[in-house]
């Protein structure tokens, strides 16, 4: 797995492939990204810039976010959870599950050898989606993260 600076070297350099110029606005973006395992939305990493670059439009946050997206190097992710459903992000490119907490919103990566579908869920499918030609087998997780676990009801 790449370590976070050699992540966000890869996505400027295809950033620059893609055509963008890399404004300080877009490497701050990027840097950001890179490191942020939380599957921000385009609007989470914005306000988190905003302080520093006021200037900042939305329109480059999210325009980044889905040029990095389109070049691979970052996943889109959508969960109805606890935060709606908008798109977030996944710097995250390896192989992974999700775990949503039900309390916080939360998005938590799980580790996955591959996400290619087994002979088995081939058959399975075959019989219950005839025609149906799978491509991935992702599993969404729900629970309770372990800060809300210890969290006490209200
Ligand atoms: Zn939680
Ligand atoms: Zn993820």
């Amino acid at each position: 797995m790449l370590d976070t600076a050699n992540r966000a070297t890869a996505m400027l350099r295809d950033l620059r492939r893609a055509g963008l110029k890399l404004t300080p606005q877009r490497i701050a973006i990027v840097q950001l990204f890179a490191s942020d395992e939380t599957h921000p939305t385009a609007q989470d990493l914005f306000e988190r810039l905003r302080p520093s670059f006021p200037s900042m439009s939305f329109a480059t946050v999210y325009n980044t976010l889905d040029t990095l997206a389109r070049a691979g190097l970052a996943g889109i992710v959508r969960l109805p959870g606890k935060r709606g459903d908008a798109a977030r992000f996944d710097p995250n490119t390896a192989p992974h599950h999700h775990a949503v907490c039900d309390g916080c919103g939360a998005v938590l990566d799980i580790g996955a050898g591959t996400l290619s579908p087994t002979t088995a869920a081939v058959r399975r499918l075959r019989r219950l989606a005839p025609g149906f030609s799978i491509r991935a087998v992702e599993r969404v997780y729900r629970g309770v993260c372990s800060r809300c676990a210890r969290r006490p009801s209200q």
